[in-house]
């Protein structure tokens, strides 16, 4: 399911105006409450206020009834007095007087136990038609005899009161919720707008387009985090598309050139005839063009595993010098044949934590190079001393042409060559030293060159050492 921007502006703005209808109904449900608890309590002090004037007020009539001072009978407190709903009990329950506003009714009932005897008695009654009363009731000395006073509030008043204020609030809330669903609405797409720039834009990316990149409003936010982020993705795609390509049309390049001279001689020998003896020289050149395919499809897929992350390193400890040692041996021939010096020198129980197999497979490469590249009679010295308790440094120098300055950190780019036509050497595929940088930064080594033109070549690997001691103590 995609999510689209309306989708979630959409929902951001129902979660926004959902959480507000929640916390308004929850502020709306409190203030109630609280309104309630509060009339109420207000609503009870009234009653006792009215009870001591009212109190104030009785006397009894001859009959034994209790009747109101007349003469209070148009005092301002008495006109609010007969608001109320007023009951006068005996202490037996009998009745001995009821305001016009209650008439018949009963206010009450019958007493219960204690009523009104410590201080007022407050509860919520309900009068015989039915209508909902706050009840405060106590005891008092009326010219010598004990007396009930009862005053009701009618309930009605609370409720009315408080449907009144929550009327307004409900009324007033769905102006709210539309105002607030717009701002919301109208925010959360101010906030998105520059995720619909991004995606219009990313959708236009692709393998011809790699070089663009999303546009960044402001870099300070998440979102100009999140594009910025993006960009530089989009670089790393970039930068490893063009690595590909260039790598392919170069591999392409490679393959192409000894297939094309196999097939050339191969079409010159068959055309012109010639004598087994003939035969034989032609088919030693082609195997020797098939040789170097070789050569270059090994070197092709040990690099493409290693980009897989395929090749499982074997780790242990070894001595440097007996690497060196073993991978110049296998050079042997060709430094007899060019008569050159080769030099080691070092101490022999130096040791280094390594894949043994790679690490002597990026010794060879740098060894062949220098005897490819050492004119005869030159010299190949190759030396190993520690750099620190912890690192372990193999340097090879030689005696050829070197290495320029500006070709020095790129001769271990795939299928980098300096210049094929300088040396009159053997011409190798340019991947000897992408291989050997692989194997030493995969066992945690570094690699590199220091050379000046005309002055030799001198490579170096660094790589993790075990029981080195500090620099200088060895030669
Ligand atoms: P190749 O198989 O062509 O030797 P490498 O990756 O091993 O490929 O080396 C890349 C290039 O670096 C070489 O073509 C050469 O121009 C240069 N180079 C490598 N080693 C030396 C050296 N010892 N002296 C001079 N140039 C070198």
């Amino acid at each position: 399911m995609r999510l689209g921007p309306r989708r979630v502006r959409t929902r951001l703005t129902l979660w926004y105006v959902g959480t507000l209808a929640v916390i308004l109904a929850v502020y709306l449900a409190g203030v109630s409450l609280l309104l309630l608890w509060q009339m109420d309590r207000v609503l009870k002090r009234l009653a006792a206020e009215d009870l001591e004037t009212v109190k104030g007020l009785l006397y009894f009539e001859p009959g034994g009834q209790v009747g109101v001072r007349e003469d209070y009978h148009h005092h301002s407190d008495w006109k609010q007095v007969q608001e109320r709903l007023l009951e006068v009990l005996a202490p037996d329950g009998s009745i001995l007087y009821r305001n016009e506003r209650l008439g018949n009714r009963t206010l009450g009932g019958p007493l219960f136990a204690g009523e009104g005897e410590r201080g007022y008695s407050g509860r919520t009654a309900t009068l015989s038609d039915g209508t909902s009363v706050i009840l405060i009731s106590r005891k008092y000395e009326l010219e010598g005899k004990s007396v009930l006073l009862r005053a009701g509030y009618q309930q009605d008043l609370i409720w009315n009161q408080l449907k009144g204020t929550l009327l307004v609030l409900i009324v007033a809330s769905p102006l709210v919720f539309a105002g607030t669903a717009y701002a919301g609405y109208k925010m959360v797409g101010r906030t998105l707008d520059p995720v619909t720039a991004m995606a219009n834009r990313a959708e236009q990316i692709n393998s011809e387009r790699l070089n663009d990149r999303l546009p960044v409003e402001s870099a300070g936010d998440e979102l100009g985090h999140l594009a910025t982020v993006f960009n530089s993705m989009l670089s790393r795609i970039e930068q490893s598309f063009e690595q590909l390509r260039r790598f392919t049309a170069d591999a392409s390049h490679e393959l192409r050139t000894p297939l094309a001279a196999i097939r050339s001689v191969g079409e010159v020998r068959l055309q012109n005839g010639a004598t087994p003896e003939e035969y034989r020289d032609t088919i030693g050149s082609m195997l020797e063009e098939v040789n170097r395919l070789t050569s270059i499809v090994e070197k092709l897929l040990t690099l493409s595993r290693a980009d897989a992350g395929q090749i499982q390193l074997h780790v242990s400890v070894f001595p440097l010098k007996a690497l060196v040692g073993e991978a110049a041996s296998l050079l042997e021939v060709l430094i007899e044949d060019k008569q050159l010096t080769f030099q080691l020198t070092g101490d022999e129980n130096i040791g280094v934590e390594a894949d043994r197999l790679y690490v002597r497979q990026a010794v060879v490469n740098i060894l062949h190079n220098a005897v490819k590249f050492t004119p005869a009679g030159g010299t190949i010295d190759a030396r190993i001393v520690c750099r620190g308790p912890s690192q372990a440094e193999l340097s090879i120098r030689d005696t050829g042409p070197g290495i320029a300055a500006p070709h020095a950190t790129k001769i271990f780019d795939r299928f980098y060559r300096v210049d094929e036509s300088r040396t009159g050497t053997e011409v190798g595929g340019g991947l000897g030293l992408s291989i050997s940088k692989w194997a030493v930064e995969a066992n945690n080594g570094e690699i590199g060159v220091s050379s000046s033109s005309g002055g030799g070549a001198t490579f170096w690997i660094r790589l993790p050492a075990v029981g080195c001691r500090p620099y200088g103590g060895r030669g």
